[in-house]
């Protein structure tokens, strides 16, 4: 991820760090450059828009020009700005589980690695924060899906259960069983893995927002496949209209991907990120962190 960017925004700083004075001229230049290269990432144009007024409020100017190193100046400003695109460096990635069972809830596109966050979150919650947890697929028209989450919950250790599947039982109802098995058995948290689609559907968006009525979820999670670029921020958004959405976590970082929806998501939606999705296997889930981001990005 951020390779082609990456390499694009070196090759500019090492232009302007060649060099001993920095004009205006010169900084506007560069920041011409860097536009491009962010539009070419796939980043939305309104954030990239934005980003570059910022940064040029503060890069051209007396202080940046006269400053012993004007190029590294400009780095640091545009480093700044990236950290502040993805959400700060005091951003809010923890997950609100306070008050057991609490529910959490997964909401995302089919394919998007829904079921397989659901179970990296379970394993991180009981292994670092020994958790008992309790998931819930509720995926009816997909037995499939509702059996690998019965396989990652036994994948995750003793203390991730999954909930039985009993046949024929509709979305609110597996809701509602799941929340009664997890007061009775004493659960921490509990997962509840929605149904998915291809496509953003109407038919989806009201089940999912029933189940987030009956079930009140302390945390509503989208979970997003950053490889499919603006096409993940306009789910994220459409989700939004409709979910309480409370963070997004955005899979496939580990992909080979130009990093536009991952730099887009949190100024288009308003929400963190609160996790990066880094692999197929239970372990491959990392914390969000906007200045380790902005830092592999400017290399
Ligand atoms: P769901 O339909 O949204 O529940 O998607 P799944 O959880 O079944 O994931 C779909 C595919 O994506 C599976 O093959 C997962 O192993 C894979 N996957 C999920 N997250 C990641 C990730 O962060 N990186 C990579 N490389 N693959 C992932």
């Amino acid at each position: 991820m951020f390779d082609a960017l990456s390499e694009r925004l070196g090759g500019i700083f090492d232009n302007l760090t060649g060099r001993g004075a920095l004009s205006d001229k010169d900084v506007s230049e560069a920041l011409r450059e860097i536009r491009v290269a962010l539009l070419e990432a796939d980043v939305a144009l309104p954030v990239v828009k934005d980003f570059i007024a910022k940064v040029k409020t503060r890069a051209v100017g007396e202080e940046v020009i006269r400053s012993v190193k004007p190029g590294q100046q400009v780095i640091k400003i545009v480093y700044d700005g990236l950290v502040d695109m993805l959400g700060g460096e005091d951003a809010d990635t923890s997950l609100r589980i306070d008050s057991p069972p609490a529910v959490v809830m997964m909401a995302g596109l089919q394919g998007s690695g829904k079921t397989t966050t659901t179970g990296k979150l379970a394993k991180r919650l009981s292994e670092k924060g020994r958790k008992k947890v309790l998931l819930a697929s509720l995926d009816v028209r997909r037995p499939a899906a509702m059996e690998q989450l019965a396989i990652l919950a036994d994948q995750c250790g003793d203390s991730v259960s999954s909930l039985p599947i009993i046949q024929g039982q509709l979305p609110a109802d597996i809701a509602r069983r799941a929340l009664n098995a997890a007061k009775i058995g004493g659960y921490d948290v509990l997962f509840l893995d929605t149904a998915g689609r291809t496509s953003i559907d109407e038919q989806m968006m009201t089940e999912a927002a029933e189940i987030a009525e009956i079930a009140q979820p302390q945390e509503t999670l989208l979970v997003a496949d950053a490889l499919t670029g603006q096409d993940a921020v306009e789910t994220a958004r459409r989700f939004h209209e409709r979910l309480p959405l409370t963070g997004l976590v955005l899979t496939r970082m580990d992909g080979d991907g130009r990093g536009g929806a991952a730099l887009s998501m949190r100024a288009v939606t308003g929400l963190p990120i609160k996790f990066l999705g880094v692999g197929e296997k239970l372990d491959g889930l990392d914390t969000f962190d906007a200045q380790r981001v902005a830092g592999r990005i400017l290399g």
